[in-house]
């Protein structure tokens, strides 16, 4: 202790008075995460009404699950359930992104989903028309973050964009595969059985555990 102590005599005083700041503010207690640049009120208040439309997409695909569900046709089912937990995610990069921007989440309520649809193919025909809505609400976004010059919005967004012509392509996927096959129910039984080969994005409890 004394040698440490003699030494940074030795170097000067100057020297060990840069020390003792860069300690104190390295390691101060509770010192503020580094932040973005805050984002323009108009964003943040569109990106909360964002987590609204993806938290509701989450809600619309687990009502399709469920009516896939009753309907015997388990792996559209289980396509729903992924899907609807893809859209949770979704809101979790919103909800982060405003949290980083010095922002405030402020979530709202969700309206009741559809109970149910008069075959397979008009709810996946529902779900294809609901990603086309969520594609204009992403581009209106990217709209706004240019008129905001927000520049710090658009890697994220642009990871939307690019997100939404994924989703509006395995929706038209299978509208296109339950329109080929008609009223088959062979061909129903078939496709089921591919879309329960989707990954889930996380691991889900069986059911009824
Ligand atoms: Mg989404």
């Amino acid at each position: 202790m004394v040698k440490r102590g003699m030494a940074r005599g030795r170097s000067g005083a100057a020297g060990a008075g840069r020390m003792t700041a860069r300690k104190v503010a390295g390691k101060a207690p509770g010192r503020a995460p580094r932040k973005a640049a805050p984002a323009e009120p108009k964003m943040l208040a569109a990106m909360n009404r964002q987590i609204v439309e993806e938290l509701d997409s989450a809600y619309l695909y687990l009502a399709m699950a469920a009516y896939f569900e009753g309907e015997g046709l388990e792996g559209m089912a289980h396509w729903m359930k992924a899907q609807s937990i893809e859209e949770v995610i979704h809101a979790m990069k919103f909800f982060g992104h405003i949290h980083s921007r010095a922002g405030t989440v402020e979530l709202q309520a969700l309206a009741k989903p559809q109970k149910t649809w008069a075959s397979p193919l008009a709810a996946f025909e529902a779900a294809y028309a609901h990603e086309r809505h969520i594609t204009r609400c992403i581009h209106d976004l990217v709209d706004l973050a240019a008129a905001e010059r927000d520049h710090a919005a658009l890697p994220l967004l642009q990871w939307f964009v690019e997100e939404q012509v994924e989703e509006e392509e395995s929706a038209l996927k299978v509208v296109d595969l339950l329109k080929r096959v008609g009223s088959s129910g062979h061909g129903l039984l078939l496709i089921d059985r591919q879309l329960a080969a989707r990954a889930m994005p996380v691991s889900m409890p069986a059911n009824g555990e």
